[in-house]
């Protein structure tokens, strides 16, 4: 039987997922098993890790019914693969070592040429003698695509085209760790994962990811970015804004049937649980509007018989 394909959930283990985290996990599970795939859970541990917060994320995710297959896989554990990729582009001629500081990168970016925030390819045509004496000076290397586009087009089953600029995005951080747009297009592949649904704040470095998937060789999954959770102000909900954890829910007596029907009701679905959502689930009539949340109403709500 052909391989039906994945969906995933990759949080990074910094802390508690909050409610628009759920959301977003919620939504990738219902899109994968709506479609009969696969469905993996990846901590994406290569940069902040917090004590205990990769336990405690994948027990919420469990408690409001989000299940997955086969083990947990953990960034960390993957390094050699990350470094096989690097070194195919290396071979490729395609990287360079950058020791530029984040100050230069930034003092560069904001010049009148070129994308927003996109590096400006200061050590692209560094001589050997250059990288030499900047070594000398203690600086760490960065290694960098050399990009051979300024542009790529992906697309979103939510967002259609999508058309973005792509740059030398960095693959191996001064510290020596592999970079986050390189783990996740190499993993993706390399866990069959075909289908991406997260939240569409990343929208704007999916054609990065997808332009480096294309110089690896390796398949674009099919992307889905869907809205966020806000809070009252407009902003990206965060951990400040109240009772927006699991665990704070639960503390103020919310069940996790509560909690996943708040989160079911913001999509338009009555259900209190994710098999009754997932037995309704219509990918093409989700809100194109990002959630307001207003933790409050959510405790009163949830209080109502
Ligand atoms: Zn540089």
């Amino acid at each position: 039987m052909a391989d039906p394909g994945a969906g995933r959930y990759a949080p990074s283990p910094s802390g508690d997922l909050h409610l628009g985290n759920l959301r977003t996990a919620l939504l990738a599970w219902a899109f994968a098993r709506s479609t009969g795939r696969r469905f993996v859970v990846r901590i994406d541990d290569l940069d902040r890790v917090r004590p205990g917060a990769e336990r405690r994320q994948l027990e919420d995710l469990a408690a409001i019914g989000v299940d997955w297959d086969g083990p947990v896989v953990r960034q960390s554990e993957r390094l050699p693969l990350y470094e096989a990729a690097i070194d195919r582009l290396t071979a490729g001629g395609l990287t360079y070592e950058c020791y530029c500081t984040r100050r230069e990168i930034q003092k560069a970016a904001t010049a009148p040429h070129g994308p927003m925030g996109a590096y400006p390819g200061t050590c692209r045509g560094l001589s050997a003698s250059e990288r030499t004496r900047l070594r000398a000076e203690g600086r760490p290397a960065a290694l960098r695509l050399r990009a051979t586009a300024t542009e790529f087009e992906v697309n979103d089953d939510l967002h259609g085209r999508y058309r973005g600029p792509v740059d030398d995005v960095v693959l191996r951080r001064g510290d020596g760790v592999p970079a986050y747009n390189l783990a996740v297009v190499v993993d993706d592949a390399a866990l069959g994962v075909d289908q991406v649904v997260r939240g569409d704040d990343l929208l704007p470095s999916t054609p990065r990811q997808a332009y480096l998937a294309t110089l690896l060789g390796l398949p674009v999954p099919r992307y889905a970015h869907v809205p966020l959770v806000l809070n009252p102000e407009g902003r990206r909900l965060a951990k400040r804004d109240g009772a927006v954890t699991l665990t704070d829910r639960q503390e103020l007596g919310n069940t996790p049937e509560e909690v996943v029907a708040a989160l079911a009701a913001s999509l338009g679905y009555t259900a209190t649980s994710s098999s009754e959502l997932l037995s309704h689930f219509d990918p093409l009539l989700l809100p194109r509007e990002p959630w307001t949340l207003d933790v409050n109403g959510l405790l009163q709500h949830s209080g109502c018989p």
